[in-house]
């Protein structure tokens, strides 16, 4: 590294808190053919253009096939089938037939690729699974036509920070996160998928980043989820600096005692997870139990809907896993943000405020009644003493009608404890006719905020309305904690903005009485209540109310915290 360089630090929004330094490794996006490559300019340009093409894809089938060699288990054979793919002569005649009738080799490629695709989708089942593998192909072999960088993920031989324009969700579970460093995407939001992904993990994540895939492949970068900053060549300092707070995060995650605030008013602290691996990876007594399980990431990749026979064994794992905690899992939210393939909906203009989460049984009832059976079953072979640690809760509900008929079908199947979520401000409004037909309620800010403020989560650029101190999303909260406190039953947050130090001491505040968020954030939050009164977080909440602004809120709570653990932690920086 040179000290004598000046710093290049771009500015995003950053996820979390934590940083990592390490080189830059770019996802480049699919090659687009230009509209002068489409056709051949010269029918004698055929034969030239068919050899360019098919050496193309017998270079991508050895690249997979050399990828495939390095690779562990079960992608060593999906590379391995992906590189048959390529070197298939069908394949071969398609492209030279579309050569011979004038395309371009590129677009040659491109269309011989899509009717394969068109072919495979027609056949459905374990077929269908592979298009994603041959679009893979066909991406890499039009950019070695075009003369193009490889597109698609980068192969990660060292720990890196992988930078994107965008990651889908698919784009995202396909990297091998153990050699992700840290993700730097352009685009985005701070409760989209990428986000939510990297919090799950404590990977650093700043998104937003805009012109951070201009910056050559390779630099040394330093991400710093607390500033939101990337840094390109950063300088001794910087580095020194951010390897002191990684210890800072360590020792804090020493700490397991359960969540409350200075005078021991318990507010308990809950993990979210996405996969069963997520809660075996959960330390002893790190969370408390599991306040949101986002079961829809067990079925990203599929294309039917799962038998209640595949899913009750997935619930059984995470019951146990989850040694005697309270578990807490949602039903499918599927749509909008969250697309699943086997629950797609007719074309919507507005598809966040079409037919997504629980507003599926509306179509597609069969759904939620075999995840209910499955997970009925998964309880019932709990001993009866335990069963009531299984918690359900269905996602976008919006009347106390939607929450009654929930319940009513989620306890026919053996679940004995049913809430549903506060995400639609219709539902916070009259949290007490809810309250009145579930258990507990749990509120999601990521959509809460979307819908109270009319901005789409996923569009970025939206980030000062879509910020959870918003005084009117927190006037909605409030409303829900006393509708809680009132009924006595439990009020949790689960969204991200519960990870927020500072807004985890304004929710407490509220009466809030869980705090669900991603495994990593919660030392922070645990030692944060612990350094401040139930009295302190009240007013901390009372003045975040009385503000004008998002940003009033947070510096009015900021005003009350303990200046200890706002300096410890750096809660003055502008992390989300
Ligand atoms: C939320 O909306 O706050 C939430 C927790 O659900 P998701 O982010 O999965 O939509
Ligand atoms: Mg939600």
């Amino acid at each position: 590294m040179t000290t004598t360089d000046q710093p290049r630090t771009t500015s995003g929004l950053g996820v979390g808190r934590s940083a990592a330094v390490a080189p830059l490794a770019v996802v480049r996006p699919a090659p687009v053919i230009p509209p002068d490559a489409l056709r051949l300019s010269d029918p004698a340009d055929a034969w030239p253009a068919r050899e360019t093409a098919l050496r193309a894809l017998a270079e991508v089938a050895d690249e997979f096939l050399r990828r495939a060699t390095d690779a562990p288990g079960a992608l060593g054979d999906v590379l391995r089938s992906t590189s048959g793919m390529a070197a298939d002569p069908d394949l071969a005649d398609r492209i030279s037939a579309r050569i011979s009738r004038g395309e371009g080799p590129a677009a040659a490629v491109d269309g011989a690729v899509g009717e394969i695709i068109a072919l495979l989708s027609a056949a459905g089942g374990l077929f269908a699974e592979r298009s994603t593998d041959l679009r893979s192909v066909r991406d890499h072999a039009v950019a070695r036509v075009l003369g193009l960088p490889a597109p698609g993920l980068p192969e990660l031989r060292e720990p890196s920070v992988v930078c994107a324009v965008d990651l889908s969700p698919a784009d995202t579970a396909s990297l091998d996160l153990t050699r992700v460093a840290a993700l730097v995407t352009e685009s985005g939001g701070p409760t989209g998928h990428t986000a939510i992904i990297a919090r799950q993990l404590g990977i650093p994540c700043v998104v937003r980043a805009a012109g951070v895939t201009l910056i050559p492949e390779g630099t040394l970068v330093a991400v710093d989820a607390a500033t939101g900053t990337v840094t390109a060549d950063p300088d001794d300092s910087l580095v020194g600096s951010l390897r002191a707070r990684a210890r800072t995060e360590r020792a804090l995650a020493a700490d397991t005692a359960p969540g409350a605030t200075a005078d021991g008013r318990p507010v308990a602290l809950l993990a979210n997870v996405g996969t069963v691996e997520d809660i075996e990876q959960l330390g002893p007594s790190a969370a408390e139990g599991v306040g949101l399980f986002r079961t829809e990431v067990l079925f990203l990749d599929a294309v039917r809907a799962p038998s209640r026979d595949r899913q009750t064994p997935v619930y059984a794992r995470a019951l146990a896993a989850a040694r005697g905690a309270a578990t807490t899992i949602r039903t499918l939210d599927a749509g909008a943000d969250k697309p699943l393939a086997f629950a797609r909906q007719e074309p919507e203009e507005n598809p966040a405020l079409g037919v997504r989460g629980h507003r599926l049984v509306r179509t597609m009832p069969e759904l939620l009644e075999e995840q209910l059976a499955a997970l009925g079953a998964a309880a019932r072979a709990l001993p009866s003493a335990d069963r009531g640690r299984v918690r359900v809760m269905a996602p976008m509900i919006s009347t106390a009608e939607e929450a009654r008929v929930f319940a009513r079908l989620a306890r026919a199947h053996g679940v004995e404890t049913v809430g549903v979520m506060i995400e639609v401000p219709a539902a916070a409004l009259r949290a007490a006719s809810v309250l009145a037909e579930v258990d507990f309620v749990s509120v999601g800010t990521n959509d809460l905020v979307q819908y109270t403020m009319a901005a789409d989560r996923l569009t970025g650029g939206l980030h000062d309305l879509l910020d959870p101190w918003q005084p009117a999303v927190l006037d909605l909260v409030a409303m829900v904690a006393r509708a809680g406190t009132a009924a006595d039953k439990p009020v949790g947050v689960c969204g991200e903005s519960a990870s927020d130090p500072l807004m985890a001491l304004a929710l407490t505040g509220l009466g809030v009485t869980s705090l669900s968020m991603s495994a990593p954030a919660l030392p922070a939050v645990r030692h944060t209540l612990r350094r401040h009164s139930f009295a302190r977080c009240a007013e901390i909440a009372e003045a975040a109310l009385s503000a004008r602004s998002a940003p009033e809120a947070r510096a009015a709570a900021l005003a009350l915290a303990d200046p200890d653990v706002i300096g410890l932690l750096r809660l003055d920086d502008a992390g989300v």
